[in-house]
């Protein structure tokens, strides 16, 4: 049995990053803090949770309680609901996103899971926003741990369970970001780039081997996916035997 697991921002939505302006607007109306750092990765951790006990703990130079993050979160997720009220299809799908995740979930040996930096809901409602269905397919978010790794180990953890097996033979993670990269990384997992927001370069450099620029092309996302390998470390050269980067 393999495993896909998909991230969602920028992997299987595309959203003007209106849930990076509602999360950190959250901050500015429930704190009044105004001057906080909106670069994503000027963060130790690329989730929802990670990132707002950083905002806080930088901001108060102590730990904020849990209670403290939970008004925030709350603040935030009814930013979102409301702005997708006004505006159901602010999110849009990753060209073929929807078809790509029934597809895989479909394929003989495959099953499918996501893993996201977003809080639970806030991924339901921009996955909704965006005409994905993803309601049947088990999945990890910023609840299940600060660190995207911890929250990844938790979608295969979750799979497999689900799969009634001990381990995946293949497990890939499919994400857009140079973090993903680095989680696929630390888990010793196959990787393939969603270049879907012109980020080609900054998954190359980070290492990944295997790129796609969306899923409008099904059998060349799948084939990509089947022979997707691990980043390229140090360790592990990027052009070792299998070659530059499949471009499909
Ligand atoms: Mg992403």
């Amino acid at each position: 049995m393999k495993l896909a697991i998909f991230d969602i921002d920028g992997t299987l939505t595309l959203g003007d990053r209106l849930g990076t302006r509602l999360f950190f607007r959250a901050f500015a109306e429930v704190y009044g803090l105004e001057e906080v750092d909106r670069r994503l990765s000027g963060y130790a951790h690329s989730t929802d949770s990670g990132i707002a006990r950083e905002v806080l703990e930088r901001a108060w130079r102590r730990d904020p309680l849990a209670g403290e993050i939970e008004t925030v979160k709350s603040h935030y997720l009814d930013l979102l609901a409301r702005a997708l009220e006004k505006n159901p299809g602010a999110y849009r799908q990753v060209a073929g996103a929807s078809a790509a995740l029934t597809g895989v979930g479909s394929e003989r040996g495959w099953k499918v899971a996501l893993a996201s930096g977003n809080w639970r809901r806030a991924g339901m409602m921009k996955l909704e926003s965006a005409g994905i269905a993803a309601g049947d397919h088990v999945g990890a978010f910023a609840e299940d741990g600060l660190s995207r790794a911890e929250v990844v180990s938790m979608a295969v953890q979750r799979a497999l369970r689900e799969a009634g097996g001990r381990s995946f033979g293949k497990v890939v993670y499919i994400g857009d970001r140079n973090w993903d990269v680095e989680t696929a990384v630390q888990l010793g997992i196959d990787f393939l780039g969603v270049a879907s927001g012109g980020r080609r370069d900054e998954l190359k450099d980070g290492g990944a081997c295997s790129l796609v620029s969306d899923y409008d092309d099904y059998g060349g996302f799948f084939a990509a996916l089947r022979d997707a390998t691990g980043p390229a470390t140090a360790s592990r050269p990027i052009r070792r035997a299998a070659g530059e980067p499949t471009i499909v």
